[in-house]
């Protein structure tokens, strides 16, 4: 059983070499927290990763949740880590301190996810649904639900969810059709069903506050008309006691992999009992809810580019020991075979890994870094950073999700036929890794998001900044000589993505949104491999500003093999840009003039 699953080393890299954290820890609303601080957050998280969560990760797989007798029962270390990350604050970690948070940065918080999700990604999302939930009460909740709802949930005795998706409403949240009554209690009844809801309902918790979205009766159609409401599985009772509150649970699936985890169909007021509190105002609920739900995609994020972490380390480990064959230069059979990490195929297979887990990791740590300077600036700054995170969401969510899933099967290829059975964690983290391009949105809507909403929004002005961006970056980098070559081929495939993205909007202005919108999800990984190569860039000049300053031998192997995974990226990655940007100037419309019975035999 692999041990490692993360790099301490390549996390400390990142926050202070690359990313600077302590320049964030200047400004007022993180003043109280130290260098001394963050080494401690990452050493106290790196031991829950080991110590709870890592032990548990092949039998919360092999011993699902169940459901029986109306009852979750989930592993029982999911009350120990509920209790632990309650009681030491990791689940308020970056919550205000007036909430009981610990007020850390963003870019911190999104560290401690990615080191329990890479210890055992089931476990980690009960964690990080408490928080999305518990914010997103704090956010716009009044004063009572705060009061009612977020100390418990904080604590880890409460459970929080995001409940979204019914069977007639995933990707179309427009049509969703639980009901909310007002009545003249305060409360809304709610009638409703929901699919898919995670952890909504277990036996190490307390009680489970679903945050939970759906239609007042009589509110205008689609999206307009979607409110926000906190519905607990048991409510507060007269006597300050909890009652139930007419939440079943309907079903339990039975899944491909993410299996620690239960996600449950569930029934709202079956019995006309069920009691709904309206989260700020009527009809603004899906403007509230994107909070959770972009917090949860940069999770998403986060947990993809963790479980390839995890591959990739059992991979290494595993590429070290295996003799098998010989090297080309030496192939007399007298001689001992050679650890394949020897033949160059298998590097390229651990590059791959290393280039897709460590520039995402960048990508998501860029994007937590926006998120906590939007929160300490003022003005046009403030502005910058909002628009750039938003630009950048649907990518940080779905370029680690779907190259996630191909870093982890070479990591599976590495082990050979050992990687395809249980004795080796790989098949595991393959089976867990697919989820992510299906939760939170599937690629082909953020597809849409990003090249129908996000370039064009504000007229083109996030776009613009992310250009200023990545342009920023490839000056710096054109005054090395090291890497004035790989600043002058990142210069080249912004240019074709400029093209391209005018190209495209030119159709939009023509009317045509479906040709507009066909290749979207094609525009989304263009977009993803020119953001991750802009990404690496950023790494190489932060190892080439470490390496003037002297490391020691084991810093020197870390950082060329930086600039090795660098040197991959923009030249097996880069190029893809080629034949990507090809197909999306040729807007022929193929799949939009398809007719659907061409599909029959
Ligand atoms: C393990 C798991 C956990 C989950 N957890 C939660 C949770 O906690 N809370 C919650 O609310 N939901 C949750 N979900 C639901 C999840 O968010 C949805 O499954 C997802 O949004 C897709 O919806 P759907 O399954 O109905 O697929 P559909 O919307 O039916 O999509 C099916 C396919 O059609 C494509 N498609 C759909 N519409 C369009 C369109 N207009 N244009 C082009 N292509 C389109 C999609 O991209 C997809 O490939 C979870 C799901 C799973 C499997």
């Amino acid at each position: 059983m692999a041990e490692r699953f993360v790099s301490e080393k390549n996390l400390r890299f990142m926050l202070y070499h690359v990313f600077d954290v302590e320049s964030l820890l200047a400004y007022p609303l993180y003043s109280e927290h130290s260098r001394e601080t963050v080494d401690m957050i990452l050493q106290t998280a790196l031991k829950i990763g080991r110590d709870i969560l890592k032990p548990c990760f092949e039998e919360m797989d092999k011993k699902p949740p169940e459901l029986a007798d109306g009852e979750v029962r989930v592993h029982p270390t999911v009350r120990t880590l509920m209790k632990a990350c309650g009681e030491g604050g990791w689940i308020a970690a970056t919550a205000p301190m007036e909430f009981g948070g610990l007020q850390l940065p963003a870019i911190l918080g999104s560290m401690c996810r990615f080191i329990f999700a890479a210890a055992n990604y089931s476990g980690s999302v009960y964690i990080a649904l408490t928080f999305g939930a518990a914010h997103l009460i704090i956010s716009f909740g009044s004063e009572e639900l705060i009061d009612t709802y977020v100390p418990s949930m904080f604590a880890g005795r409460w459970q929080g969810t995001m409940a979204l998706t019914e069977p007639q409403a995933g990707s179309s949240l427009a049509d969703i059709t639980t009901t909310a009554e007002p009545t003249d209690a305060g409360h809304y009844r709610i009638k409703g069903q929901k699919i898919f809801i995670s952890a909504s309902d277990h036996n190490a918790v307390e009680n489970v506050v679903h945050l939970l979205l759906a239609k007042i009766k009589g509110a205008p159609p689609g999206v307009r008309g979607i409110s926000l409401f906190v519905v607990p599985k048991l409510r507060p009772g007269e006597e300050g006691n909890l009652v139930s509150n007419d939440v079943t649970t309907a079903a339990i699936y039975h899944k491909l992999g993410y299996r620690g985890a239960p996600i449950l169909q569930l029934g709202f007021g079956e019995n006309d009992d069920c009691r709904g509190y309206l989260v700020g105002e009527p009809h603004k609920g899906l403007g509230y809810m994107f909070q959770m739900m972009n917090e949860a995609r940069i999770d998403v994020g986060i947990g993809a580019a963790a479980i390839a972490s995890a591959a990739y380390y059992a991979a290494l480990e595993y590429s070290r020991e295996r003799p098998q064959g010989r090297r080309f230069t030496a192939k007399d059979p007298a001689l001992p075979q050679v650890p394949i990490i020897q033949h160059p195929d298998v590097k390229r297979m651990l590059l791959f890994q290393r280039a897709i887990v460590e520039g995402s990791l960048s990508l998501l740590f860029q994007c937590s870094k926006y998120a906590d300077l939007e929160k300490v600036t003022e003005g046009t700054e403030k502005e910058k950073y909002g628009l750039l995170l938003d630009l950048l969401t649907p990518v940080a969510k779905s370029y680690p999700s779907e190259m996630g899933i191909h870093a982890v099967s070479q990591g599976l290829q590495c082990l050979g036929g050992y990687g395809y059975c249980d004795e080796f964690p790989l098949e595991q983290h393959y089976r867990d890794a697919r989820i992510h391009p299906i939760h939170e949105g599937t690629t082909g809507i953020h597809g849409m998001t990003l090249l129908g909403r996000n370039i064009p929004m504000k007229g083109g002005k996030a776009f613009q900044l992310y250009l200023e961006e990545v342009r920023s970056v490839i000056g710096k980098a054109g005054e090395d000589g090291e890497l004035a070559s790989q600043a002058r081929e990142l210069a080249s495939a912004l240019v074709k993505l400029e093209e391209v993205s005018r190209h495209l909007l030119g159709i939009a202005g023509k009317g045509e949104t479906e040709l507009f919108l066909a290749d979207a999800t094609l525009y989304l990984e263009l977009f993803g491999i020119v953001t991750m190569a802009w990404q690496w860039l950023l790494q190489a000049l932060a190892v080439r500003r470490q390496a003037k300053g002297n490391p020691s031998d084991a810093d020197a192997d870390f950082y060329q093999g930086k600039l090795y995974a660098f040197r991959y990226y923009f030249g097996y990655e880069l190029p893809k840009v080629e034949g990507l940007c090809k197909r999306l100037f040729t807007s022929d419309g193929l799949t939009v003039s398809m007719p659907e019975n061409c599909f029959n035999d």
